[in-house]
């Protein structure tokens, strides 16, 4: 028997609204595409983490129900996120594929770790395991790991390598707890035959994530897989809630990276001029190397500020371009906007349904106060403002400000759908 899938979904539509409060139904259920029937599966679209979460655990029994009610079938639903993420995940993947040794310029500052990321690259897990390295922003961490990765996987494509950031890890782990599918969890990253984690210090202080990790370094060392870690700083600087980690951390090859010296400054920018066929005269190349010290990132940035305004005018770069290239480029990045707490509010408003005005208002309904806990908590977490700095947003004291903190704190202990719920809401107010 075929329906007409629209014909059913907006009979069911019809029927919910009349079964859940109205900001319930316009925040989770107003927005889901139905998209096919397959054998006894309803296949649904919505386009959030969040969403997909609250349809499939608090209003799955309801959709069955009402799918049940109009076509007289009992059907299983299958909620997917489709949002505009396969479209990141392609750049990004096209991305770190041209992150290799070979445009990886070898200087003073990175000649260890360069060679250390090589020989792993060469004899993983025979070389030395695990390798950890660390450095400031912008050294050329995330590319070494993705040069190990394109070389391994060159060398032998039947190779199961799995690239992480330590957000995803924390990430995934929630979720994978959230829809009970840890052991999909765990099979994934305990049965690669490489795993790389970029940015390790996101799990730290995370009791749960970094259990989880512990016992997934633990099943791939043992079984002579290799393991590949970044951070920011060095293994006894990281804040683990359980210090046995870190000096596992330690037990391959540690190593760091430092900001680029002068030459290998001119070397990166000379690569990338011959990259792209472009010209720049040595004096230019010169002044932007001596300017531009502190990490690759940025060299990157002024150089393709330099290109493009080259480009532009269709003509020669002089030296007062540069400077005022470089000027524009270090102001750019002080004035970066910081979250505010107003527009924390306003998310946290649009997202449970209810306006700015009514959480910094009086109102105690429940939908209202929750909304103002999370809000609060939320601000705090972002943007480590005092408590009693957060409450002028909320028009309340210090106190009560602490009090909804814990407050939610506690309940999210005990409720890891909340957690998990939280988390992303800070992921999406930061991704903004
Ligand atoms: P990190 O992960 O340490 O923050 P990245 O690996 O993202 O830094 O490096 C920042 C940018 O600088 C990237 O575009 C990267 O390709 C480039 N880069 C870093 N180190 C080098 C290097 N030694 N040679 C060429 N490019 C580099
Ligand atoms: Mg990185």
């Amino acid at each position: 028997m075929s329906y007409n899938m629209l014909d059913v979904w907006t009979r069911v539509l019809e029927l919910m609204e009349n079964e859940v409060t109205q900001i319930g139904f316009s925040t989770w259920i107003k927005d889901i595409v139905p998209v096919s029937v397959s054998g006894n599966v309803f296949y649904l679209n919505v386009d959030n983490n969040i969403t997909q979460n609250m349809v499939s655990t608090r209003y799955s029994a309801l959709i069955k129900n009402c799918l049940f009610e109009v076509t007289g079938e009992n059907f299983e639903i299958a909620v997917s996120v489709a949002s505009k993420e396969p479209k990141i995940k392609e750049a990004v993947e096209r991305k770190s594929q041209r992150y290799t040794f070979d445009n990886f310029i070898i200087g003073t500052s990175n000649r260890f770790a360069h060679a250390g990321a090589l020989a792993v690259a060469e004899s993983p897990a025979i070389a030395y395991n695990p390798l950890f390295l660390y450095g400031d922003v912008g050294l050329g961490k995330t590319h070494l790991m993705n040069a190990i990765k394109n070389y391994i996987k060159a060398d032998d494509p039947e190779k199961n390598i799995v690239f992480v950031s330590g957000e995803s890890f924390t990430n995934e782990f929630v979720e994978s707890i959230m829809s009970n599918s840890v052991s999909a969890f765990r099979n994934k990253f305990r049965s690669c035959d490489v795993l790389l984690v970029d940015d390790i210090q996101f799990i730290a202080g995370k009791e749960r994530s970094e259990e989880e990790f512990f016992y997934t370094f633990e099943a791939l060392h043992q079984s002579e897989r290799q393991i590949v870690i970044s951070s920011d700083r060095p293994p006894n600087e990281i804040q683990m809630v359980h210090n046995r980690l870190l000096s596992r951390f330690e037990w391959g090859l540690t190593c760091d990276l430092h900001p680029p010296d002068f030459e290998t400054r001119m070397a990166i920018i000379k690569q990338k001029l011959e990259d792209e066929n472009e010209f720049l005269e040595e004096e230019i190349v010169e002044l932007i190397a001596t300017k531009v010290k502190n990490n690759i990132r940025e060299l990157e940035g002024v150089y393709n500020r330099v290109i493009a305004y080259k480009r532009l005018i269709d003509g020669e770069i002089s030296p007062e371009v540069v400077n005022n290239v470089i000027e524009q480029y270090v102001l750019d990045d002080k004035n970066k906007k910081p979250i505010t707490v107003k527009s924390i509010i306003e998310f946290c408003a649009k997202f449970f349904g209810v306006t700015p005005e009514d959480i910094i208002s009086t109102k105690r309904t429940k939908e209202i106060a929750f909304a103002r806990k999370v809000a609060i908590y939320v601000s705090r977490e972002i943007t480590g403002l005092s408590s009693p700095k957060i409450g002028t947003f909320f028009n309340r004291d210090h106190a009560t400000v602490i009090y909804n903190c814990e407050a939610l704190e506690n309940e999210m202990k005990e409720d890891l759908t909340l957690k998990g719920n939280v988390s992303n809401i800070i992921k999406d107010i930061k991704e903004e």
